[in-house]
């Protein structure tokens, strides 16, 4: 039987907000990896604005559209960012957590929990 429960989805996508940052800064900014890492990191605060939703978390709940910071006109102010240099590099961190986060949409779409996944 092979299915994806909820935990384990939530468990990868946390997972993957570590650990695509850090394969980024390796690959794009490997001379100032510490900085550039805490720096994308510090773009995770995106995730503040959860704490207006009701629940605060939700694992089912799709993050991009719902939330003010996840919202279409958030993620263009984000990408606009890339166009200023001092603005960059917090734009890209912003936008590789908007994909990470639309990538658990459409996991979580595609699966359903606790149903086996032929
Ligand atoms: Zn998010």
């Amino acid at each position: 039987m092979d299915y994806v429960s909820v935990l384990e989805r939530t468990l990868v996508h946390n997972f993957l907000h570590f650990l695509i940052p850090a394969l980024a800064t390796w690959i794009f900014y490997r001379k100032d990896w510490r900085s550039s890492y805490i720096f994308l990191m510090l773009t995770m605060l995106v995730d503040l604005d959860h704490l207006i939703a009701d629940p605060i978390f939700d694992p089912q709940r799709c993050s991009i559209g719902f939330h003010p910071l996840h919202s279409e006109i958030a993620i263009t102010i984000f990408a606009l960012m890339l166009i200023h240099k001092k603005l960059r590099i917090f734009g890209f961190g912003l936008l590789i957590h908007m994909s990470l986060d639309g990538l658990d949409c459409t996991w979580m779409a595609s699966f359903s929990p606790g149903i086996p996944n032929s």
